[in-house]
Protein backbone atom coordinates (compact mmCIF):
# COMPACT_ATOMS: atom_id res chain seq x y z
CA UNK A 1 0.00 0.00 0.00
CA UNK A 2 2.69 2.42 0.55
CA UNK A 3 4.56 1.75 -2.39
CA UNK A 4 1.35 2.39 -4.18
CA UNK A 5 1.20 6.16 -2.34
CA UNK A 6 4.71 6.64 -2.87
CA UNK A 7 4.14 6.05 -6.89
CA UNK A 8 1.36 8.15 -6.90
CA UNK A 9 3.30 11.16 -5.01
CA UNK A 10 6.07 10.77 -7.13
CA UNK A 11 3.71 10.19 -10.63
CA UNK A 12 1.85 13.87 -9.49
CA UNK A 13 5.36 15.92 -8.83
CA UNK A 14 6.91 15.08 -12.31
CA UNK A 15 3.38 16.22 -13.94
CA UNK A 16 3.49 19.36 -11.80
CA UNK A 17 7.15 19.87 -12.50
CA UNK A 18 6.50 18.77 -16.12
CA UNK A 19 3.99 21.43 -16.31
CA UNK A 20 5.87 23.94 -14.65
CA UNK A 21 8.49 23.91 -17.54
CA UNK A 22 6.35 23.26 -19.96
CA UNK A 23 4.46 26.47 -19.82
CA UNK A 24 8.00 28.42 -18.64
CA UNK A 25 9.44 29.25 -22.58
CA UNK A 26 5.65 30.59 -23.47
CA UNK A 27 6.06 33.23 -20.68
CA UNK A 28 9.88 33.73 -21.77
CA UNK A 29 8.99 34.76 -25.54
CA UNK A 30 5.81 37.00 -24.76
CA UNK A 31 8.33 40.47 -24.33
CA UNK A 32 11.56 40.64 -26.38
CA UNK A 33 8.39 40.15 -29.85
CA UNK A 34 6.53 43.24 -27.59
CA UNK A 35 9.30 45.51 -27.36
CA UNK A 36 11.13 45.10 -30.63
CA UNK A 37 7.98 45.98 -32.39
CA UNK A 38 7.65 49.05 -30.41
CA UNK A 39 11.05 50.24 -31.19
CA UNK A 40 10.68 49.64 -35.07
CA UNK A 41 7.28 51.40 -35.38
CA UNK A 42 8.56 54.63 -33.63
CA UNK A 43 11.67 55.44 -36.05
CA UNK A 44 11.38 57.88 -38.51
CA UNK A 45 14.22 56.67 -41.12
CA UNK A 46 15.67 59.64 -43.86
CA UNK A 47 17.47 57.87 -46.72
CA UNK A 48 20.16 60.20 -48.88
CA UNK A 49 19.99 58.17 -51.80
CA UNK A 50 23.28 57.99 -54.11
CA UNK A 51 21.92 59.27 -57.72
CA UNK A 52 25.24 60.01 -58.77
CA UNK A 53 25.06 63.91 -59.60
CA UNK A 54 21.74 64.78 -58.33
CA UNK A 55 19.47 65.05 -55.25
CA UNK A 56 16.79 62.55 -54.28
CA UNK A 57 15.99 61.52 -50.53
CA UNK A 58 13.22 59.78 -49.24
CA UNK A 59 11.24 59.90 -45.58
CA UNK A 60 9.37 56.91 -44.28
CA UNK A 61 7.63 57.83 -40.92
CA UNK A 62 6.69 55.53 -38.29
CA UNK A 63 3.11 55.26 -39.08
CA UNK A 64 4.91 54.61 -43.00
CA UNK A 65 4.23 57.67 -44.56
CA UNK A 66 6.27 58.40 -47.76
CA UNK A 67 8.11 61.68 -48.99
CA UNK A 68 9.78 61.58 -51.98
CA UNK A 69 12.24 64.72 -52.28
CA UNK A 70 13.58 65.10 -55.76
CA UNK A 71 14.24 62.58 -58.24
CA UNK A 72 17.55 62.64 -59.51
CA UNK A 73 18.51 62.75 -62.94
CA UNK A 74 17.58 59.28 -63.78
CA UNK A 75 15.99 56.03 -63.03
CA UNK A 76 18.39 55.35 -60.39
CA UNK A 77 16.10 56.08 -57.92
CA UNK A 78 13.49 53.86 -58.83
CA UNK A 79 16.15 50.99 -58.13
CA UNK A 80 16.62 53.22 -54.70
CA UNK A 81 12.72 53.06 -53.76
CA UNK A 82 13.04 49.28 -54.71
CA UNK A 83 15.67 48.57 -51.97
CA UNK A 84 14.23 50.54 -49.44
CA UNK A 85 10.43 50.11 -49.85
CA UNK A 86 8.25 46.89 -49.49
CA UNK A 87 8.37 45.09 -52.73
CA UNK A 88 4.01 45.53 -53.02
CA UNK A 89 4.47 48.86 -52.29
CA UNK A 90 3.10 51.14 -54.95
CA UNK A 91 2.32 54.38 -53.41
CA UNK A 92 4.45 57.45 -52.32
CA UNK A 93 2.22 60.02 -50.37
CA UNK A 94 4.12 63.04 -50.86
CA UNK A 95 6.70 64.14 -53.91
CA UNK A 96 8.62 67.19 -53.45
CA UNK A 97 10.05 69.02 -55.87
CA UNK A 98 12.65 71.77 -54.92
CA UNK A 99 13.25 73.34 -58.19
CA UNK A 100 12.80 71.99 -62.24
CA UNK A 101 16.37 71.41 -63.10
CA UNK A 102 17.40 67.87 -64.25
CA UNK A 103 19.29 66.50 -61.38
CA UNK A 104 16.79 66.92 -59.42
CA UNK A 105 13.43 66.35 -61.45
CA UNK A 106 14.33 63.89 -64.20
CA UNK A 107 13.81 60.66 -61.72
CA UNK A 108 10.28 62.19 -60.87
CA UNK A 109 9.24 61.70 -64.19
CA UNK A 110 9.90 57.78 -64.32
CA UNK A 111 8.04 57.82 -60.09
CA UNK A 112 5.37 59.23 -61.36
CA UNK A 113 4.95 56.54 -64.11
CA UNK A 114 5.35 53.83 -61.99
CA UNK A 115 4.11 54.74 -58.47
CA UNK A 116 0.58 56.30 -57.45
CA UNK A 117 1.62 59.51 -55.76
CA UNK A 118 -0.66 61.30 -53.16
CA UNK A 119 -0.02 65.09 -52.92
CA UNK A 120 2.95 67.21 -55.29
CA UNK A 121 4.51 70.08 -53.91
CA UNK A 122 6.32 72.22 -56.54
CA UNK A 123 7.29 76.47 -55.93
CA UNK A 124 5.08 76.67 -58.87
CA UNK A 125 7.34 78.18 -61.23
CA UNK A 126 7.72 76.58 -64.43
CA UNK A 127 10.58 75.41 -67.08
CA UNK A 128 10.48 75.15 -70.61
CA UNK A 129 12.42 71.68 -70.51
CA UNK A 130 10.57 68.51 -71.89
CA UNK A 131 11.14 66.60 -68.89
CA UNK A 132 9.06 69.44 -67.26
CA UNK A 133 6.12 69.20 -69.53
CA UNK A 134 6.28 65.63 -69.30
CA UNK A 135 6.35 65.50 -65.25
CA UNK A 136 3.04 68.24 -65.53
CA UNK A 137 1.47 65.89 -68.25
CA UNK A 138 1.64 63.24 -65.75
CA UNK A 139 0.84 64.44 -62.84
CA UNK A 140 -2.65 66.17 -64.78
CA UNK A 141 -3.05 62.51 -66.45
CA UNK A 142 -3.28 60.75 -63.18
CA UNK A 143 -5.35 63.86 -61.85
CA UNK A 144 -2.96 64.02 -58.92
CA UNK A 145 -3.32 67.03 -56.36
CA UNK A 146 -0.80 69.74 -57.13
CA UNK A 147 -0.08 72.06 -53.99
CA UNK A 148 2.27 75.23 -54.27
CA UNK A 149 4.42 76.46 -51.74
CA UNK A 150 3.49 80.40 -51.96
CA UNK A 151 4.63 81.17 -48.19
CA UNK A 152 5.89 79.83 -45.36
CA UNK A 153 3.72 76.95 -43.57
CA UNK A 154 3.20 73.36 -42.01
CA UNK A 155 2.26 69.75 -43.31
CA UNK A 156 1.81 67.57 -40.80
CA UNK A 157 2.59 63.67 -41.15
CA UNK A 158 2.09 61.87 -38.09
CA UNK A 159 1.50 62.57 -34.65
CA UNK A 160 4.69 64.61 -33.76
CA UNK A 161 6.08 65.15 -37.28
CA UNK A 162 5.85 67.45 -39.69
CA UNK A 163 7.46 69.42 -42.52
CA UNK A 164 8.08 73.01 -42.04
CA UNK A 165 8.30 74.82 -45.27
CA UNK A 166 9.95 78.28 -45.07
CA UNK A 167 10.71 79.26 -49.06
CA UNK A 168 9.36 80.04 -51.15
CA UNK A 169 8.04 82.76 -48.66
CA UNK A 170 6.18 84.52 -51.29
CA UNK A 171 4.02 83.19 -54.36
CA UNK A 172 6.17 82.78 -57.58
CA UNK A 173 4.13 80.87 -58.87
CA UNK A 174 4.15 81.03 -62.93
CA UNK A 175 7.15 82.54 -63.41
CA UNK A 176 9.38 81.27 -65.91
CA UNK A 177 13.39 81.75 -65.63
CA UNK A 178 15.19 82.44 -68.62
CA UNK A 179 18.50 83.75 -68.19
CA UNK A 180 18.81 87.52 -66.97
CA UNK A 181 15.47 88.94 -68.39
CA UNK A 182 14.10 91.41 -65.57
CA UNK A 183 10.44 89.61 -64.17
CA UNK A 184 8.59 91.80 -61.47
CA UNK A 185 10.99 89.58 -59.12
CA UNK A 186 14.19 91.00 -60.55
CA UNK A 187 16.01 89.38 -58.21
CA UNK A 188 15.15 86.18 -59.09
CA UNK A 189 17.42 84.95 -62.27
CA UNK A 190 18.64 81.44 -61.13
CA UNK A 191 16.19 78.11 -60.81
CA UNK A 192 18.58 77.22 -58.16
CA UNK A 193 17.22 80.37 -55.57
CA UNK A 194 13.39 79.17 -56.33
CA UNK A 195 13.97 76.04 -54.36
CA UNK A 196 11.44 74.92 -51.81
CA UNK A 197 13.15 75.10 -48.06
CA UNK A 198 11.82 73.23 -45.42
CA UNK A 199 12.49 71.49 -41.99
CA UNK A 200 11.66 67.73 -41.18
CA UNK A 201 10.56 68.10 -37.42
CA UNK A 202 9.85 64.82 -35.42
CA UNK A 203 10.13 65.00 -31.90
CA UNK A 204 13.46 67.34 -30.53
CA UNK A 205 15.08 66.00 -34.11
CA UNK A 206 15.01 68.51 -37.04
CA UNK A 207 16.24 67.73 -40.96
CA UNK A 208 16.88 70.35 -43.01
CA UNK A 209 16.53 70.25 -46.73
CA UNK A 210 17.84 73.35 -48.57
CA UNK A 211 17.38 71.54 -52.60
CA UNK A 212 19.97 74.04 -54.59
CA UNK A 213 19.46 77.15 -52.39
CA UNK A 214 22.56 79.95 -52.84
CA UNK A 215 23.63 82.93 -50.72
CA UNK A 216 21.04 85.21 -51.43
CA UNK A 217 17.74 83.14 -50.03
CA UNK A 218 19.93 82.25 -47.15
CA UNK A 219 20.55 85.68 -46.84
CA UNK A 220 16.79 86.54 -47.39
CA UNK A 221 16.18 83.59 -44.60
CA UNK A 222 18.58 85.35 -42.37
CA UNK A 223 16.97 88.64 -42.96
CA UNK A 224 13.33 87.03 -42.13
CA UNK A 225 14.81 85.51 -38.56
CA UNK A 226 13.54 82.11 -39.96
CA UNK A 227 13.99 79.20 -37.16
CA UNK A 228 16.72 77.30 -39.53
CA UNK A 229 18.27 75.32 -36.29
CA UNK A 230 18.49 71.59 -37.52
CA UNK A 231 20.75 68.55 -36.34
CA UNK A 232 20.97 67.57 -40.04
CA UNK A 233 21.61 69.75 -43.24
CA UNK A 234 21.03 68.73 -46.29
CA UNK A 235 23.50 71.04 -47.71
CA UNK A 236 22.67 73.18 -51.03
CA UNK A 237 23.28 72.32 -54.46
CA UNK A 238 25.94 69.87 -53.73
CA UNK A 239 28.27 71.28 -52.01
CA UNK A 240 29.05 74.41 -54.17
CA UNK A 241 31.19 77.38 -52.55
CA UNK A 242 27.99 79.46 -53.44
CA UNK A 243 26.04 77.46 -50.77
CA UNK A 244 26.11 77.16 -47.00
CA UNK A 245 28.04 80.39 -45.93
CA UNK A 246 28.85 81.11 -42.93
CA UNK A 247 26.53 82.84 -41.39
CA UNK A 248 23.89 80.46 -42.62
CA UNK A 249 26.06 77.61 -40.92
CA UNK A 250 26.11 79.16 -37.46
CA UNK A 251 22.19 79.89 -37.58
CA UNK A 252 21.73 75.99 -38.45
CA UNK A 253 24.02 74.96 -36.25
CA UNK A 254 24.31 71.18 -37.72
CA UNK A 255 26.03 68.41 -35.58
CA UNK A 256 25.91 66.07 -39.35
CA UNK A 257 25.63 67.63 -42.81
CA UNK A 258 24.60 65.57 -45.93
CA UNK A 259 26.26 66.16 -49.57
CA UNK A 260 24.68 64.48 -52.39
CA UNK A 261 26.61 64.68 -55.40
CA UNK A 262 28.29 62.56 -58.22
CA UNK A 263 31.59 60.76 -57.85
CA UNK A 264 34.47 62.98 -60.25
CA UNK A 265 31.21 65.44 -61.47
CA UNK A 266 32.27 68.01 -64.11
CA UNK A 267 31.49 70.96 -61.76
CA UNK A 268 34.05 69.83 -58.44
CA UNK A 269 31.13 69.95 -56.01
CA UNK A 270 31.64 69.50 -53.40
CA UNK A 271 34.16 72.18 -52.99
CA UNK A 272 36.99 72.94 -51.02
CA UNK A 273 35.45 76.04 -49.56
CA UNK A 274 32.47 74.40 -48.41
CA UNK A 275 33.90 71.40 -46.94
CA UNK A 276 36.62 73.81 -44.84
CA UNK A 277 33.41 75.76 -43.80
CA UNK A 278 31.96 72.94 -42.49
CA UNK A 279 35.04 71.05 -41.03
CA UNK A 280 35.74 74.74 -39.01
CA UNK A 281 31.88 74.58 -37.67
CA UNK A 282 32.81 70.90 -36.16
CA UNK A 283 30.28 69.35 -38.29
CA UNK A 284 30.60 65.68 -39.34
CA UNK A 285 30.22 65.29 -43.47
CA UNK A 286 28.26 62.12 -44.94
CA UNK A 287 28.75 62.19 -48.46
CA UNK A 288 27.11 60.21 -51.05
CA UNK A 289 29.47 60.04 -53.86
CA UNK A 290 32.07 58.53 -51.03
CA UNK A 291 29.46 57.00 -48.69
CA UNK A 292 26.98 55.78 -50.83
CA UNK A 293 23.31 56.00 -49.36
CA UNK A 294 23.53 57.76 -46.53
CA UNK A 295 20.47 56.41 -44.11
CA UNK A 296 19.46 58.58 -40.66
CA UNK A 297 16.63 56.84 -38.17
CA UNK A 298 15.17 59.39 -35.23
CA UNK A 299 13.03 58.33 -32.12
CA UNK A 300 12.33 61.60 -32.15
CA UNK A 301 14.88 62.02 -29.66
CA UNK A 302 18.25 61.26 -31.04
CA UNK A 303 19.52 60.67 -34.54
CA UNK A 304 21.45 57.68 -35.80
ZN1 LIG B 1 21.18 70.33 -58.37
Amino acid sequence: MKKKLFVAIIFVAVSVIGLFFYRQPVKIATPPIFSSSKIATSSLRVIFFDVGQGDSALIITPQDKTILVDGGPDDKVLTKLGKYLPLSQKKIDYMILTHPHADHLDGLVSVLKRYDVGVVYYSGVAHTTYSFLEWLKLIKEKNITMKTIDKPQVLELDSGIKLDFLYPNKDLSGIEIKGQEESKFAKINNLNNVSIIFKLIYGRTKFLFTGDAETPVEEELLKDKADLRADVLKVAHHGSHSSTNDKFLKAVQPQMAVISSGLGNDFGHPHLRTLRRLERNSVKIFRTDTDGDVEMASDGEAIK
